[in-house]
């Protein structure tokens, strides 16, 4: 069980018979048990809920449901994904003891499936960050080394996977958040086509940006698990009727696929050997039969500077209902000071960043300025991509500019903290679909080589991440 423990091979032995679900929920539980002290990646294991969830599927796989696509599979949720009866706190003191009155359509789905979930993970208070130190609970550590970050906001699920407690998490990608920690972590992570997964259930971020997607040690595995959590859900608007992924044996072949290489990817300040794994990464996908384009995207550089607009002017409206009266715990005094002391004690200072930022934005005589000016460059890049994307199939860089920093380097500096998102945003201000694949190491950390793509043709970016994961382990 030791050298496989990836979604396919614990939901094909389960189906098969060999093991059942509750042995191998009792091995997750063991796994974390021995090292999640170290590591802290969850906030709570749902032990109990989970062997009571296993016995179900055992009992399943007794009457006969002997393919369910996920039997068995332990599976870990960012703590922003609400399953009823349970906590949800965002990584925030604010929702410390909020208990879900529903459950997310992701979770739904991943149950229908067959899948255990196992607990909560650690994430940056409210999914800002880039670290998962914004966390109102604890840190976590990169399970690479135990002295730098995860990266995050997704950070919990990311050192989860890649610390082998379990085989699959969920995160939530509103600027790069399931992206950068799989990077930093060296495991796959994807966020989706914008539309493609429910976001039921997920306590928002930026709406206009935020995707949930799996983290994995295999393309094949990411590819299972979204084939499970898509598709078009009446309870949120923005999903589309999908059911098009190839869920697994994802094509690998890369002839006749092209791939555009923006110079605007490889910026100064940027580690050299972060950018010369991503060089070496180009040239096997070239080996490997790809048509390498190398192209420029003028707008690029103006993703950052308009994402940290649109994301906290969205961030600071979702988050006016914690204000301990509709959800969060109650503050003290009459009304007005009730509000004050229960967002002064409840959330932590990026928290309070965003919403001061935000609310100075979308503030009268600053929106033409600043909100209408950032929606204006989305656009113009949304124009610039699109005419890009018509003439390759993906586009290929980096993920984050740097490997996995020293805890605590960037708490101090929140703008060399949002640097870290120079390559992520641009996936989520478009809404097409983007993966971190690993792709080697820089100073013995891990590098993840992201693959872009057009709105909706998230299996393509799945077919070149899934070849050049063949290519990377052969060579
Ligand atoms: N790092 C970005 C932020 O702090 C994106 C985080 C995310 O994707 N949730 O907003």
């Amino acid at each position: 069980m030791n050298t496989n423990w990836t979604v396919k091979s614990i939901r094909d032995s389960v189906n098969g018979g060999s093991v059942t679900a509750l042995s191998i929920v009792d091995e997750a539980l063991r796994r974390i048990e021995e090292k999640d002290g170290e590591i802290g990646a969850f906030l709570e294991v749902f032990a109990t809920d989970a062997r009571k969830a296993a016995k179900e599927v055992d009992a399943r796989h007794a009457k006969g449901e002997v393919d369910l696509p996920l039997a068995g599979v332990p599976i870990a949720l960012k703590d922003n994904m609400l399953v009823m009866g349970h906590i949800a706190s965002a990584g925030s003191k604010m929702l410390a003891d909020y208990r879900a009155s529903y459950t997310a359509t992701v979770v739904t789905r991943l149950q229908a499936a067959g899948a255990i979930i196992i607990g909560r993970t650690n994430m940056d208070e409210f999914a800002f960050g880039s670290s998962t130190e914004s966390s109102a609970f604890h840190v976590t550590k990169n399970p690479r080394d135990t002295s730098k970050v995860p990266g995050g906001t997704s950070g919990g699920s990311a050192a989860a996977v890649a610390a082998g407690m379990i085989p699959a998490a969920l995160g939530s990608d509103t600027g790069g958040s399931i992206r950068q920690p799989s990077s930093l972590c060296g495991v796959v992570g994807m966020k989706p086509t914008y539309g493609r997964v429910s976001r039921y259930g997920l306590i928002a971020d930026g709406s206009s940006l935020d995707q949930i997607g799996p983290i994995a040690t295999t393309v094949e595995d990411v590819a299972i698990v979204l084939s499970i959590i898509e598709g078009k859900d009446s309870h949120d608007a923005t999903s589309v009727v999908l059911d098009d992924l190839t869920s697994e044996n994802v094509s690998s072949d890369l002839a006749g696929v092209r791939i555009g290489v923006p110079k605007e990817y490889f910026i100064d300040g940027m580690d050299e050997d972060v950018a010369a794994r991503i060089h070496e990464a180009i040239e096997t996908l070239k080996k490997g039969g790809a048509e390498i384009v190398n192209m420029s995207l003028p707008l690029a550089p103006y993703a950052l500077p308009a994402f940290y607009i649109i994301q906290p002017a969205e961030a600071s409206s979702n988050l006016a209902r914690f204000d301990g009266m509709r959800y969060g715990n109650r503050g003290e005094g009459a009304i007005e000071e009730s509000y004050r002391s229960a967002r002064g004690a409840g959330l932590g200072a990026e928290a309070k960043r965003r919403i001061m930022l935000g609310t100075f934005i979308l503030s009268a005589g600053y929106y033409d300025a600043f909100y209408k000016k950032a929606i204006a460059v989305r656009a113009a890049m949304k124009m610039e991509f699109d005419a890009a994307l018509k003439k390759v199939d993906v586009i290929v860089g980096p993920v984050s500019p740097i490997a996995a920093w020293g805890i605590g380097e960037k708490m101090d500096d929140p703008v060399s903290m949002y640097l870290a998102d120079v390559f992520t945003v641009s996936a989520n201000i478009l809404g097409i679909p983007g993966i971190s694949v690993p792709c080697g190491t820089a100073h013995g950390l891990p590098v993840g080589l992201q693959i872009l793509g057009k709105s909706f043709d998230d299996n393509r970016v799945l077919q070149v991440a899934a070849a050049f994961e063949a290519l990377h382990n052969a060579s």
